[in-house]
């Protein structure tokens, strides 16, 4: 028999519980919303206001339909409103111990037939289905923040829940408009066990002091298109149900280091900066709840007392190489109004380099991006010479020759020889330690990494990597041309991966080793990703396009600098990469792209 839900009542309206209110109500199901004390259902209630009347202005609901929506919630103190509903999700704090609590006293107070719901993110739904009498009828329902919003739910079916349940809430979700993967119990099911990992990570970068809040959110948003950094992120979920996570996480999920809290995290919350719900985390907001970031009043956490330095003026860049880097670096420099000097190592190469440049110039004023006089005024600043010694008078070199660090540290060496003093010599390495670069160089304060990404004149992000030798001045200098370049140039220290790699990487092996440990399948997990966390592709989606080979190295890069064991590659990956199953490129990877 199945059963359609038609009053559902919610436990704790907090972060989650106000929000999957608003999804319920929205569907015209009635609600019995629920809190433990009067100011807190106030709040929750407030919360409800605040979002239907936002949706109102932005005019995505009708005024009408505002007032149907919240004259079908019931608000109430305490548990025993709870008697005649069909069906309860519980979104009280992430403890084990009030959980197991809330859920007895649940099954006594609500009707033999009641499905009772968790919406925990890291606990074991079995754990907390056996302070009942009815196992079977307790399940996990795990909506992403914020509920309205998010279009994933995960449904979390333990051993004993029984199959018409599942399928009943299944069915429910649909009604509710979301994308349901059904999985079992596991710490952090799909979502939150490759997203913790990733946050923590993160917010271990600030602790370090490695780079800053907005630098580590603005690399993450434009290096990866996500819709927020993972500093935003911890704020959004708040510092607290964080640490509960994490700490979760680390003990049911085999005390993988990376999901041990970094010692900030409860530093943060016994400091009450929860995030946006206390008013401050990383970033400090107008006020409590509010999504609206404020200057900070107080030195905010993991903030440098950097040196003021002033930046050097660059009027004339030579980049050097002739490769798909080189050609974009020497676009965008030339549009920005540089005077650019190409060096390559031949007449032939610098003739297919100069065709390139004007080919994707071209594309621009096809596309009505550029006028025909601007290409022509970018292509005039260009000088094509097939000898460094034409360095002698730029004020900026850029190297994009190839990934290999003798033939680097070669050219550094000789453009020590060749420049004048006070030069920027920038290297655009994605993995060689910049460092190594520098030191075969008399002058390693004017060193330093800016790594752009492909395709540079698309791409708006550029990490500024400077290493224990660059000085103030020289990062301040990189900083002022990312910025002339129309550029978001975010500043990082020397370690591998800078910031995007060294925080995508290890996601993306950690999905591989989740299929490869047959927890979900590739589509169930691309989908919880898009779906839950709003990453534009999929992590299987985004190995294929980016290349299994150059994953896998990436990957060996920072487990060999880190040794960290949670990064060791995915054993599935480095088969796939033996098997010539290298993605797209090879017509098959996670999927076969030969069929269609
Ligand atoms: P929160 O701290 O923001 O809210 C918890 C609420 O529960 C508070 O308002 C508190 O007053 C109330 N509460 C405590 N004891 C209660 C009781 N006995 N009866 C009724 N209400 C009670 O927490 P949150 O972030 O909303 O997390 C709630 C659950 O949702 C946790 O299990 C968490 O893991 C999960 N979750 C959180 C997120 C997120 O991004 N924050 C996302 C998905 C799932």
């Amino acid at each position: 028999m199945t059963r359609e839900f038609a009053s559902v009542g919610v436990v704790g309206l907090g972060t989650m519980g106000a929000g999957i209110v608003e999804v319920f109500a929205r569907n015209g199901i009635d609600v019995v919303a629920v809190e433990v004390t009067e100011a807190a259902l106030e709040r929750g209630r407030a919360t409800l206001i605040g979002s239907t009347d936002r949706a109102v202005a932005k005019g995505k609901l009708a005024a009408a339909d505002r007032d149907a929506l919240l004259a079908r919630v019931d608000w109430q103190v305490g548990l025993a409103a709870l008697h005649a509903v069909d069906l309860v999700i519980e979104a009280i704090p992430e403890q084990l111990d009030l959980k197991q609590r809330i859920f007895a006293e649940l099954d006594r107070v609500c009707k033999p037939e009641t499905v009772l719901a968790t919406n925990t993110s890291s606990l074991s739904v079995t754990e907390i289905s056996v302070a009942t009498t009815r196992p079977n009828q307790v399940i996990g329902i795990h909506f992403f923040n914020p509920a309205p919003v998010m279009k994933l739910v995960e449904i979390v079916r333990t051993v004993v829940t029984s199959a018409e349940v599942v399928a009943d809430v299944e069915r429910l979700c649909a009604r509710l408009g979301k994308v349901d993967v059904t999985i079992s119990d596991r710490a952090g099911f799909i979502a939150n066990a490759l997203l913790f990992g990733y946050l923590n990570h993160a917010v271990s970068l600030v602790e370090a002091r490695y780079a800053s809040r907005e630098d580590i959110d603005a690399a993450m948003k434009l290096g990866c298109g996500l819709p927020m950094g993972p500093l935003a992120l911890m704020d959004l979920i708040g510092l607290d149900t964080a640490y509960e996570i994490l700490d979760t996480m680390y003990r049911r999920g085999g005390r993988d280091r990376r999901h041990a809290p970094v010692p900030l995290i409860k530093q943060m919350v016994t400091a009450g900066l929860l995030g946006r719900k206390s008013g401050r985390g990383f970033y400090t907001y107008e006020r409590p709840g509010s999504p609206v970031v404020v200057p900070d009043d107080q030195t905010p956490v993991g903030a440098e007392s950097t040196l003021e330095a002033g930046a050097r003026g660059i009027a004339k860049v030579g980049v050097v190489g002739s490769g798909t880097m080189a050609t974009g670096i020497i676009e965008v420099f030339a549009k920005a109004g540089y005077e650019v000097v190409s060096v390559t190592r031949g007449a032939e190469k610098s003739g297919k380099l100069f065709e390139a440049v004007k080919t994707s110039l071209n594309k621009g004023v096809v596309r009505g991006k550029l006028g025909e006089a601007d290409r022509d005024a970018a292509l005039g600043r260009v000088t094509w010479s097939a000898t460094l010694e034409h360095l002698a008078d730029v004020d900026l070199v850029v190297e994009a020759v190839i990934e290999e660090l003798s033939v680097k540290k070669a050219l550094f060496a000789s453009l020590d020889e060749i420049c004048k003093p006070g030069v920027v010599l920038a290297t655009t390495t994605s993995s060689l330690p910049v460092i190594d670069v520098a030191m075969a160089t008399q002058r390693p304060a004017d060193v330093v990494g800016l790594h752009f990404f492909n395709p540079a004149p698309v791409m708006s992000l550029v990490e500024i990597v400077r290493t224990i030798r660059t000085s103030a001045e020289t990062t301040a200098t990189a900083k002022a041309v990312c910025g002339e370049l129309g550029k978001t140039g975010v500043v990082c220290g020397d370690r591998s991966g800078f910031i995007v790699n060294a925080l995508l990487f290890p996601y993306l092996n950690d999905a591989v080793k989740m299929l490869e440990a047959s927890y979900s399948t590739a589509d169930d997990i691309d989908h919880a990703m898009k779906l839950g966390c709003g990453y534009p592709m999929g992590p299987f989606e985004l190995l294929d396009v980016v290349g299994l080979d150059v994953s896998l190295a990436i990957q060996r890069e920072l487990y060999l600098e880190l040794r960290e064991p949670g990064f060791s590659p995915a054993p599935l990956l480095e088969h796939l990469v033996t098997a010539g199953y290298l993605g797209r490129k090879t017509g098959r990877g996670f999927r076969d792209h030969t069929r269609r």
